[in-house]
């Protein structure tokens, strides 16, 4: 069978919606992909403002390939059976070629350069660490951080958390977990790298320094996970970003969405701003529940073969589907899973006074005084601390064209409960922006900013909820726990309904920007194998694809 003549929909055009509507062009598939903001992105859509261009979500590329792979796909050519990981690309990480940003398909749409330091991890005492994935540099900073025997730890830390890499990326990162017996093999491996254990209790095995502990297991935060309870399995971030480098898109993270957006359209795919699904609709055909097509808010209907949504997991089953057509996504299965937490993001523009670059570095994390207690009040006690951590993110340091001449674009981020915390933001968002970036003054990270401050917004969970359509406004789907991992995450074919699939952070492998790459392409796979869809340059079955 062939997808020639077959339509599809993509509910959504966050980068996992846009790379899934890239996927199924080159399946053969007519997608259409609908958004309900008046522009592409999702989380990563930028907001502009007197002369200031801000990208409001991420900011810290990793895996370049990912984006290489999907720039490089052709009608017909979808790739699915080529190496997830070609040998060039693992080659890179013993050649240590950090700077190799993009490829020659990447280029014709986006450049993207490597950033060095990948972070500047600033601790309340001023004191720093800069991670930049060069194995001598970060074994003297731990030296000089550490506390006794934190060097020999960091050596075995390194040699542990590769190997995590390697079996939970490089092995299994692509493998979708739709039944409990693929988990189940995988399980004796987990236990046997401890990599189930809590993030944090795992870099507590081997650093004393509560500044290295922190070091070491923060990244998760970046894709919703708490590093008290997510598992250590994700302690293969830090070795993705040591890997292949931590990359920044010239232009913005938008000029990338951009890039999507362009070749999307190439493929002969189309995208509907302004284009809110109210429902997605389903027929009975015997014992089946088939999507097949949906309703948008202003009543109009389209029908498809196929429905993905690039929604948030929980709002897709509990708003846009009716419950009568959900066993395994039920109203209560779904709301009992934990969401991740929340954010606040200020947007600030600012004039230059060429000290910006002493302090601060393109990407910036500003640690508080408290950490363990900290993660507590935003994830179990779900309250507004007063105290806070940030990832100041200052784009301009690298591209100054971001913002008007002599000035520089920034934000900064603070996570904070989600909304099932019921915090009034209306009452609280302005007095804690004002905290923050008088923060950022008084302390020394931009010093006299409230006299250069040109340019202000903010938003908070509510935007999340209201605006992005996410469940108690969470920022980045459930939350990563070992229970809401692998099989236990939502699959991205539905259980419920046939022909309908989910793409994207609330889906499997999870949140991040290379996982919902990641997220696209085996989704594709498994519409690839309903469809029967084989490769018309290689002709290889769908049979062959190497999902699962
Ligand atoms: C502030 C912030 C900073 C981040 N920083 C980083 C980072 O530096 N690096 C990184 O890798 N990751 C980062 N992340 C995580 C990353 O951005 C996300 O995991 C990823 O972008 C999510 O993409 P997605 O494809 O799941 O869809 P989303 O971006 O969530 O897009 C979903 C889209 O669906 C649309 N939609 C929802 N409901 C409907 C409907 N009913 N009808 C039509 N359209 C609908 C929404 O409008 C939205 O456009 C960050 C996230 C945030 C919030």
């Amino acid at each position: 069978m062939s997808a020639k003549g077959k339509k599809a929909l993509v509910i959504g055009s966050g980068i996992g919606g846009l790379a899934m509507g890239i996927r199924l062009q080159s399946l053969g598939f007519d997608t259409t992909i609908l958004e309900k903001l008046e522009a592409p992105g999702g989380r990563a859509y930028v907001r502009r403002a007197q002369g200031f261009t801000f990208d409001m979500g991420p900011t810290v590329i990793t895996v370049p390939h990912f984006i290489e792979e999907l720039f490089s796909l052709e009608v017909g050519r979808p790739n699915l059976n080529t190496p997830d990981f070609p040998a060039e690309i693992l080659h890179q990480e013993k050649t240590a070629k950090i700077g190799v940003s993009g490829g020659p398909n990447t280029s014709q749409y986006v450049q993207i350069v490597p950033i060095l330091p990948f972070y500047r991890i600033y601790f309340d005492d001023g004191s720093f660490f800069d991670y930049d994935g060069d194995l001598e540099h970060t074994r003297q900073q731990v030296a000089r951080l550490g506390e006794v025997g934190d060097l020999e730890g960091y050596e075995r830390f390194h040699q542990d958390a590769r190997a995590i890499f390697e079996r939970g990326f490089l092995e299994l990162g692509y493998t979708h977990f739709g039944d409990l017996a693929t988990m189940l093999r995988v399980v004796p491996d987990l236990l046997k790298l401890d990599a189930v254990r809590t993030l944090f209790g795992f870099s507590s095995k081997y650093f004393k320094s509560p500044k290295l502990r922190q070091v070491f297991s923060f990244e998760t935060l970046l894709v919703g996970g708490n590093p008290l309870s997510v598992p250590a399995i994700y302690a293969m971030i830090h070795f993705v970003e040591k890997t292949w480098g931590i990359h920044f898109a010239l232009g913005g993270t938008g000029a990338l969405v951009n890039g999507f957006v362009c070749k999307f359209q190439e493929l002969g795919g189309r995208i509907r701003y302004g284009a809110e699904v109210a429902k997605i609709n389903v027929s009975r055909e015997g014992n089946k529940k088939v999507a097949k097509g949906i309703t948008l808010q202003d009543r109009e209907i389209l029908e498809t073969d196929l429905v993905v949504s690039n929604g948030d997991y929980a709002n897709t089953y509990l708003k846009l589907l009716e419950p009568q057509y959900r066993l395994w996504n039920s109203d209560l299965v779904v709301k009992a899973r934990k969401q991740s937490m929340s954010l606040f993001v200020i947007y600030f523009g600012f004039k230059a006074d060429g000290r910006e670059g002493q302090k601060l570095r393109h990407h910036n994390i500003i640690l508080g005084p408290r950490y363990e207690e900290l993660l507590k009040d935003i994830f179990s006690r779900k309250v507004l601390a007063k105290d806070f951590s940030q990832y100041l993110h200052v784009p301009t340091l690298t591209d100054p064209s971001l913002a008007p001449p002599g000035h520089h674009a920034a934000y900064t981020l603070v996570p904070v409960p989600h909304n099932g915390s019921r915090l009034d933001w209306d009452l609280l968002g302005e007095p804690l922006a004002q905290k923050i970036l008088g923060f950022l003054d008084q302390r020394g990270y931009l010093p006299d900013l409230k006299n250069r401050l040109v340019y202000q917004s903010f938003i908070t969970p509510d935007y999340f909820e209201h605006t992005l359509n996410s469940y108690l406004g969470n920022a980045f789907g459930p939350e990563p726990v070992l229970v809401q991992s692998a099989f236990f995450r939502p699959h991205n074919r539905s259980e419920d309904i046939s022909k309908l699939y989910l793409v994207g952070a609330g889906a499997q492998p999870g949140a991040g920007t290379p996982s919902v790459m990641m997220s696209a392409k085996m989704t594709a796979r498994l519409v690839a194998q309903d469809f029967g869809i084989a490769d018309q340059a290689t002709g290889q079955k769908p049979g062959d694809f190497v999902a699962v």
